[in-house]
């Protein structure tokens, strides 16, 4: 053994109740850590780098197999490496297809409510709106069956505006593409966020026929949710959304539906919304979307209410894990997926699926990295009628892929992070491809916090994660 070299960024400790775990951050694995385990690795991250003669001064009197077994599992995991300085997770990806499975169509850009914070560039009032014709529907699904032949599952989201609004179009998109993937072999889902004020008991059968996944945009109680969602005269929408919402849910019996909260400046308070939107309202989920970057800064979340918020989804997340050692699930869907990502090790190279998995369509037909920058100053990446642009799409994919210089190069939580959400960065600093460093503390306390909760659950109660968890035996997890 010649000197081995401690690789600080790939390797995060956290103590729970007393055991030693490690997060291996180009995986996301963790590994629960023996006691010389735990002191191996500790004596590497005290000093960094060391020899033979010091491993074996220090362990003396302990069995050298084991010491030497220990230090080789770090090895394979690029924790400790016989060569200083810091190496990328895995080699620069080389984007040569785009895996498409989803395309969101923004339907129409006309939306009956005027919510002060809406991000929503292109969104129109109802007179002004500008919706998609079925024949751009029709050849946005061309494009994703062209660059994407294989698959056996495909999702249509349904956007705005305010989708209902267009509802005449969604209903013959759906006519038109539950035939053509049967007769292919393929299975199609379709899923749409709605402000529900347009939904009538007919309209909700009708989703219900075809599986639609819903989110019903919703910011809590009366005084909350009325705060910033009004109609474009102004009033309060709560009253309606509710009514529709408790129609919606009595009658729903496909798939579970979820509330989405938009958080804003002045509002913290996610126990009481959370308490408000599952419990009297009576959602499956609730998630809540804090506002860092809109476009009005007046409506952004300050530093302080942003602590706040967090604060309050790890009081909630307290409340998951309480549930989950009951073997319940809470509905909290921050948490939820956080969990998710940890128990099924989703290393991530890039945020999220834009530009890869998913691209939107604008009403003109114009194809966008996300739902998010229809509308906006962003470069579009080709258009229904003329194709992808793969070059641009590629360029920027891959622009954003590298990590040198960076500070999520050698961040803990970069492979789950990954940068963040490019319209975020967007908003924030005009630059989609600078990572969303506005909040890299609190994203990483979030998630050292969700690795907490995740091993305290998985101690407790092995079989809440089991089945994810299965798919990667090589993870000896804690
Ligand atoms: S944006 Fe911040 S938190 Fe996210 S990976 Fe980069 S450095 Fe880490
Ligand atoms: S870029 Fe941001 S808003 Fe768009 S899909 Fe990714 S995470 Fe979501």
């Amino acid at each position: 053994m010649g000197q081995l070299f401690f690789q600080p960024q790939n390797a995060h400790r956290v103590r729970v109740d007393g055991r030693e775990l490690l997060f291996h951050v180009p995986t996301t694995a963790l590994f629960e850590l023996d006691g010389l385990e735990g002191e191996v690795l500790g004596f590497f991250a005290e000093r960094g780098t060391l020899d033979a003669h010091e491993v074996a001064a220090r362990f003396a009197g302990q069995d050298p197999d084991r010491v030497a077994g220990s230090i080789k599992d770090l090895m394979d995991l690029d924790i400790v490496c016989d060569a200083g300085g810091p190496k990328p997770d895995r080699p620069a990806a080389k984007i040569e297809q785009f895996p498409l499975s989803t395309i969101v169509l923004n339907v129409n850009t006309g939306c009956n409510l005027s919510c002060s914070y809406c991000y929503k560039e292109d969104l129109d009032t109802p007179k002004n709106n500008r919706r998609m014709e079925f024949e751009t529907a029709v050849r946005s699904i061309d494009l994703l069956l062209k660059e994407s032949p294989d698959r056996d599952d495909y999702n249509l989201v349904f956007f705005g505006g305010e989708p209902l609004s267009n509802l005449g179009l969604i209903k013959a998109v759906v006519e038109h593409a539950e035939p053509r993937f049967a007769a292919l072999g393929k299975r199609v889902s379709f899923t749409m966020t709605t402000n529900a004020t347009l939904l009538t008991e007919e309209i909700v059968d009708w989703l219900d026929a075809h599986r639609f996944g819903l989110t019903i945009s919703m910011d809590g109680p009366k005084a909350l949710h009325d705060l910033r969602r009004k109609t474009v005269g102004g009033k309060g929408s709560y009253d309606v959304v509710a009514a529709k919402a408790r129609m919606l849910l009595a009658r729903y019996k496909s798939r579970p539906v979820g509330a989405r909260v938009t958080l804003t400046a002045g509002v913290t308070a996610v126990e009481e919304i959370f308490e408000h939107l599952k419990y009297d309202i009576g959602f499956a989920e609730v998630g809540m979307a804090p506002v860092t970057s809109g476009d009005m800064a007046i409506f952004n979340l300050s530093g302080d209410e942003l602590a706040e918020v967090f604060a309050g989804m790890k009081r909630l997340g307290l409340r998951y894990r309480d549930a989950a050692l009951r073997g319940e699930s809470l509905g909290f869907s921050n948490i939820q997926n956080l969990m998710k990502d940890l128990t099924e090790g989703r290393a991530r190279s890039l945020p999220c699926g834009a530009g890869l998995g998913l691209l939107a369509v604008d009403h003109a037909g114009e194809v966008n990295l996300c739902h998010r920058f229809t509308g906006s100053d962003m470069e579009t990446f080709g258009h229904v009628d003329t194709g992808l642009r793969r070059e641009a799409l590629k360029g920027f994919l891959t622009q954003r892929l590298d990590r040198t210089d960076k500070g999520c190069a050698t961040c803990r939580i970069r492979s789950i992070c990954s940068g963040g959400c490019y319209h975020e960065s967007y908003a924030h600093f005009s630059d989609p491809l600078k990572p969303a460093y506005h909040y890299c503390d609190l994203m990483r306390d979030w998630v050292d916090f969700g690795i907490r909760l995740y091993s305290e659950i998985a101690a407790a109660r092995p079989g809440f994660f089991a089945p994810a968890t299965a798919a990667r035996p090589q993870a000896r997890r804690a």
